[in-house]
């Protein structure tokens, strides 16, 4: 199971579209309860947990991710961060971790359009050091770009400098959908965005074997095809995947800290019930595309007030269209690379419960 284990609400920055950190009264800055509980309850109802620091920006907080990770050494452990704060934690807990996700949107230009000035050249500070923690230590295992993606991205663009130019082992991303106020999605993916992936997709599909799992909206996609479908949001929200507020809620989605239908219980009495089926809407279980798709976000589902209804459909229909690409373009050259034995059907599969990614942007 993955855990997301928020050390704080507060952030360091105040990024466009989030604005930066969880009020107080949701998400105390400091946790309520000590690293022991944490890790009692986890020891209590998984054998074989996957914890993901998170905030706010968890680094805010670096006490919390070393006292988790002395008490219990046989998790596997994550974190998703800006980077700015990377010396906060010394380097043998960085070393440690299996995935690290640093926040950043592409080129310098549009990371410091939307997360402020200076951040890009902060963040490859942070990636210069775990580049080379890399090689000095082995570890961490992948260092992953995550991505928001707006209506300034051009999205090969992007990835590719994250993944050429930087050296990301990998590229995720996410669309400023639903949280940030309505813009015309449709029409930006029409002109830039679907065009863009598609030249991406042959990119990918010249090599899939080296590149396929580089772009982890693809691989989760390709993945999903081959393995039986996703049957729940592919990030796991609520089933496969909790969230621990600072405050001791256990949670469906890490970021649905003011949200009731986002409560699964108080850590030391949640016993492992986890979110009802029904939380999938019915739209999604009619849906032709759900088993590549999965629903997307339940956040976003369960939070539909926040976009008009014809903006919604228009990000249904990106998501289709992102999901036709993915099989038009690279699924026929995954299959001949595996027909000749390039690649190993093993690469194949993804597990996005192993990387905290939502797979589908
Ligand atoms: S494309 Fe839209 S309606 Fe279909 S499964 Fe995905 S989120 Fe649900
Ligand atoms: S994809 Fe949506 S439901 Fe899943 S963790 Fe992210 S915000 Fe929460």
């Amino acid at each position: 199971m993955l855990w997301f284990v928020l050390t704080t609400g507060a952030c360091n920055l105040r990024c466009q579209y989030c604005g930066g950190g969880f009020p107080p009264e949701y998400s105390p800055p400091r946790p309520v309860y000590g690293a022991e509980k944490l890790v009692e309850s986890i020891r209590r109802l998984d054998p074989d947990p996957v914890i993901f620091f998170y905030g706010g920006e968890p680094l805010v907080n670096p006490k919390l991710i070393m006292e988790v990770m002395d008490l219990l050494p046989e998790a596997r452990y994550g974190i998703q961060t800006n980077g700015l704060l990377y010396r906060q934690l010394p380097e043998e807990y960085w070393a440690r971790f299996h995935r690290v996700l640093l926040s950043i949107d592409g080129v310098e230009e549009i990371t410091d359009r939307w997360r402020g000035r200076g951040v890009y050249r902060r963040v490859l500070k942070a990636l210069r050091f775990l580049r080379e923690l890399q090689r000095r230590r082995g570890g961490p295992g992948a260092v992953i770009a995550r991505m928001a993606v707006t209506h300034d991205t051009v999205i090969d663009r992007d990835v590719l400098h994250l993944l050429l130019d930087l050296g990301f082992d990998k590229a995720h991303w996410q669309l400023d959908a639903v949280w940030s106020p309505p813009w015309p999605i449709g029409r930006w993916a029409r002109e830039s965005y679907l065009p863009g992936l598609r030249r991406l997709a042959k990119w990918v599909a010249e090599k899939p074997w080296e590149r396929l799992s580089r772009v982890v909206p693809f691989h989760g996609i390709v993945s999903a095809l081959y393995n039986g479908g996703y049957r729940w949001y592919p990030c796991g929200a609520g089933r496969d995947a909790v969230a621990v507020n600072t405050d001791g809620r256990i949670l469906a989605c890490p970021i649905a800290v003011r949200e009731e239908w986002a409560v699964l219980g108080r850590l030391g009495e949640w016993r492992g019930q986890l979110a009802h089926p029904r939380l999938l809407p019915e739209r999604c279980r009619r849906c032709s595309y759900l088993p590549l798709c999965g629903g997307r976000c339940l956040y976003a589902q369960m939070e539909d007030a926040y976009w008009p209804r014809e903006l919604l459909e228009e990000l249904d229909w990106v998501t289709r269209r992102t999901i036709d690409i993915v099989l038009s373009v690279v699924v026929p050259a995954v299959e001949r690379a595996l027909e000749k034995g390039l690649m190993e059907p093993s690469s194949v599969y993804y597990d996005p419960l192993e990387e905290s990614t939502e797979v589908i942007p």
